[in-house]
């Protein structure tokens, strides 16, 4: 595995600089404040071709790879950490499961909306069902051939701005069997029985709509159904391996904030002069700068390798453990190096005039959002020791299961 950038690679990476430097920093702060979805951005970002990177050549799109997109998501977050959240959902997440899933008609229609700037909504969490994804309520109960889904999610980001939508939902079959859990696609503002709730006032990220997405009834037609490669029964786990590739996304969105305010505080420390001096002189920001760039580039590392590891050992996707090493690591370091960073600005760090505090604002969300560092660390913890590792109290992931076996164990008494 070579972490060399290929000569193509280095010059997505200075185009992708180019932007984020000029109209996506400019706006950066105006995106924040009035808390707008940057249209402006996604237009010059869908004209640059950054909007499905990873989308094959045979459905229209460039073929990139993961590394690729994440070298574009960087660059984008390190000025803008909402831009860089388009990035990832316009190539991986959703639009990746579909690609590696879909139908031929499903990767048509989810690659044309990418490709002309559309980002996708994922729909997983619920206001019961967050860590425990799996224990999730909102159901798809078949009809003819297709799927009634109703239920409630929330905290979907792009809720109100993304068209194509990816619902998580527990399968019933038409006797009320409980079938497993499954993916059903539908378009906002096509597809009846949709609604978008109230917007989640956010810390940060704030140019993007965190919202409750309700489904009251929505008809999925067989053909919007996601199948996963090996049914509904372990339909769960397939759409979970999909959101590798999103995990290593969101990764590289803190990745970037961090490299963003490094980048500021080294130019700072330069700048600034107390005691007669720049205040790069003093060893004690000497040293804050030096394990900034030291977390950084272990970080980057981390990433890549997770990156590169889609399309080995049997997946399309990135390796689970690698992607959740790489998130736990980055999103907590990027806690540490926004906080630094901002503390080289002294008192200016904390004002508004200044995009320090928002930087640290927006990477606080990583070690939350798209499963808790707690919840990653199970995740490596099982893999590691090479068991299951189920979390309710007495094993089961399925409330179905869990009611099957009481209703056996009531039946026994
Ligand atoms: C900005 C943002 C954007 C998001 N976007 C999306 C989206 O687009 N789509 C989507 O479906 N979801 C999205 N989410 C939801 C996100 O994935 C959930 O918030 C996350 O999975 C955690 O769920 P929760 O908030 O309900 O916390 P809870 O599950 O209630 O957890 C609360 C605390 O308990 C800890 N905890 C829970 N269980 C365990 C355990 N077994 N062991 C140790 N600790 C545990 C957690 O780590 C956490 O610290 C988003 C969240 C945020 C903040």
């Amino acid at each position: 595995m070579s972490f060399d950038l290929t000569t193509d690679q280095l010059d997505l990476r200075a185009r992708a600089r180019d932007l984020a430097s000029t109209l996506v920093a400019d706006n950066a702060a105006e995106v924040d404040r009035t808390e707008q979805y940057p249209w402006d951005n996604v237009k010059a970002l869908t004209d640059a071709g950054f909007m499905g990177m990873t989308v094959p050549k045979e459905l229209g799109g460039p073929g990139r790879s993961f590394l690729e997109a994440n070298l574009v998501v960087e660059e984008m977050a390190s000025y803008c950490g909402p831009t860089g959240r388009i990035v990832v959902e316009g190539n991986m997440g959703a639009i990746s499961a579909i690609i590696h899933y879909g139908t031929k008609s499903q990767q048509r229609l989810a690659a044309d909306l990418v490709l002309a700037g559309d980002k996708p909504a994922i729909c997983i969490t619920e206001p019961d069902a967050g860590s425990a994804a799996s224990l999730m309520t909102t159901r798809a109960d078949k009809r003819g051939d297709g799927y009634i889904v109703n239920g409630k999610k929330h905290w979907i980001t792009g809720g109100g701005v993304s068209r194509l939508h990816l619902i998580f939902a527990r399968v019933f079959d038409e006797d009320g069997s409980e079938l497993g859990i499954g993916g059903f696609l539908a378009i906002r503002g096509e597809a009846k029985g949709l609604r978008i709730g109230p917007r989640e006032p956010t810390m940060g990220l704030r140019g993007i709509p965190e919202t409750e997405v309700i489904f009251e009834d929505l008809e999925i037609p067989a053909d919007m159904v996601l199948m996963p490669p090996s049914g509904f029964k372990r339909g769960f786990a397939d759409l979970m391996n999909a959101y590798n590739s999103q995990r290593v996304g969101a990764g590289t969105v803190a990745l970037g904030l961090a490299a963003g305010a490094y980048r500021n505080a080294l130019a700072f420390a330069k700048q600034r002069e107390q005691f007669g001096r720049p205040i790069a002189e003093f060893q004690g920001l000497q040293w804050m700068l030096a394990d900034m760039s030291v977390q950084l580039e272990a970080a980057r590392a981390l990433l890549h390798k997770a990156a590169l590891s889609a399309g080995h050992n049997g997946s399309p996707f990135p390796d689970a453990t690698l992607a959740a090493q790489g998130k736990i690591f980055t999103s907590e370091m990027a806690l540490k190096v926004t906080t630094d960073a901002l503390q080289v600005f002294g008192a200016r760090g904390y004002s508004r005039n200044y995009p320090m505090e928002r930087l640290a604002r927006d990477a606080r969300m990583f070690t939350i959002g798209g499963g808790t560092a707690q919840i990653l660390r199970t995740v490596v913890a099982s893999r590691i020791l090479e068991q299951k590792l189920p979390q309710t109290r007495d094993g089961f992931s399925h409330l179905a299961a869990q009611a099957e076996r009481d209703a056996r164990l009531e039946a026994a008494e």
